[in-house]
């Protein structure tokens, strides 16, 4: 790679909404320093974070300008100085925290996930924040087992359709819950067993008798707003409610004498720190691995779009009009 040659970004240069904070710039493709590997990004998954951050709404300040991207796939292009266990030509994932929407990144050898050769670049990076997420949730948080029921909000998005698949692969049973008919039919089609539309106006009593009448032990919790309250009302006595999502962007107030009186846990998960977490880690990477090869869990990329598109891109996310893992194709 030349050091002249350039490449074309998007950068949120300040805050505000993507259509008028997000900007193309040309810049020189980096080299990758000591301990870095330089990536083609040939995908960008785009999670909802992404658009959060690039808002200044996430759970960390954003500082501008930079990079959106935090999750992408692609392939090795060249290896710094000392990195090893990586080829050239190889596809990885990357969890990097910012950076993908380029045509190249520089990301540390920590910040790669590997990820099985078949996949396309847009499986790759529609794999590794939904999936580990949803696993930590319904394992290292959520104690799930076979045969046990799961409640999986907003199922028919990216987090979604991991919970649903990486349940199914646990063989739990899952209840879906979804804003449309069209979302319902793609979490049947990734096997949830009973599926009901999330504003059914009996939705607590048939989740509560979808359950074997005694409520769900494990909730999702991933559109959060007052929807957290109507999760307290279909857990079953000692469930858990892992707090996962805020998607409504909805504050809520809870009277706590709920979970008391019915012995309920609520457990907030970021998989941001879990990732840092060297005993999360180390429990879940036999299992996981485990889970993976029996074939079950297949990325669902969404909808896809040129980096021209970012914009658009975001705004549909925001809009609940994406289903799977949207992603962006830098080189489309
Ligand atoms: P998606 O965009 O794929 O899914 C979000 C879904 O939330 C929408 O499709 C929509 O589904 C539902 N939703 C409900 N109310 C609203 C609303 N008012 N505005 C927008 N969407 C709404 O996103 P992800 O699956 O990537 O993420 C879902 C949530 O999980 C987000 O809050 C995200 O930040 C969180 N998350 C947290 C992680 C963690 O580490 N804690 C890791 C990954 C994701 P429907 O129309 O069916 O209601």
């Amino acid at each position: 790679m030349s050091e002249t040659e350039t490449m074309r970004t998007v950068v949120a240069v300040h805050e505000g909404r993507p259509a008028e904070a997000l900007e193309f710039q040309e810049v020189p493709v980096p080299q990758p320093a000591a301990g870095e590997v330089l990536l083609k990004v040939e995908a960008v998954g785009i999670n909802y974070a992404d658009a959060l951050a690039a808002m200044n709404e996430y759970l960390t300040r954003t500082h501008y300008p930079y990079v959106p991207g935090m999750e992408f796939a692609g392939r090795v292009v060249s290896l710094g100085e000392g990195v090893s266990g990586v080829q050239e030509g190889q596809l990885v994932a990357c969890l990097a925290g910012h950076g993908g929407l380029a045509g190249y990144a520089s990301v540390p050898v920590s910040a790669l996930v590997p990820v099985p050769q078949t996949y396309t670049p847009a499986q790759a990076a529609a794999f590794a924040v939904s999936y580990m997420t949803a696993f930590h949730a319904l394992r290292t948080l959520g104690y799930g087992e076979a045969g046990q029921w799961v409640l999986v909000q907003a199922a028919a998005g990216a987090l979604g359709q991991a919970s649903i698949q990486m349940a199914k692969a646990l063989d739990m049973r899952v209840i879906a819950m979804a804003s449309t008919e069209e979302k319902l039919e793609l979490a049947r089609g990734l096997g949830a067993d009973v599926t009901l539309l999330q504003d059914d106006p009996e939705r607590v009593e048939k989740v509560r008798q979808a359950a074997g009448g005694k409520g769900v032990p494990l909730i999702l919790e991933i559109v959060g707003g007052r929807r957290i309250n109507e999760s307290v009302a279909m857990a079953a006595s000692r469930g858990r409610i892992i707090l996962i999502g805020n998607a409504s962007r909805e504050e809520v107030s809870l009277n706590p004498t709920h979970l008391m009186k019915r012995n309920l846990t609520m457990t907030g998960l970021w998989l941001n720190s879990l990732l840092r977490d060297p005993q999360a880690q180390a429990q879940a990477a036999a299992e996981f691995a485990a889970l993976l090869e029996k074939g079950q869990i297949v990325p669902q990329p969404g909808p896809s779009y040129p980096l021209s598109e970012t914009a658009q891109a975001f705004e549909d996310l925001l809009g609940r009009r994406t289903t799977g893992k949207v992603i962006i194709e830098p080189w489309r």
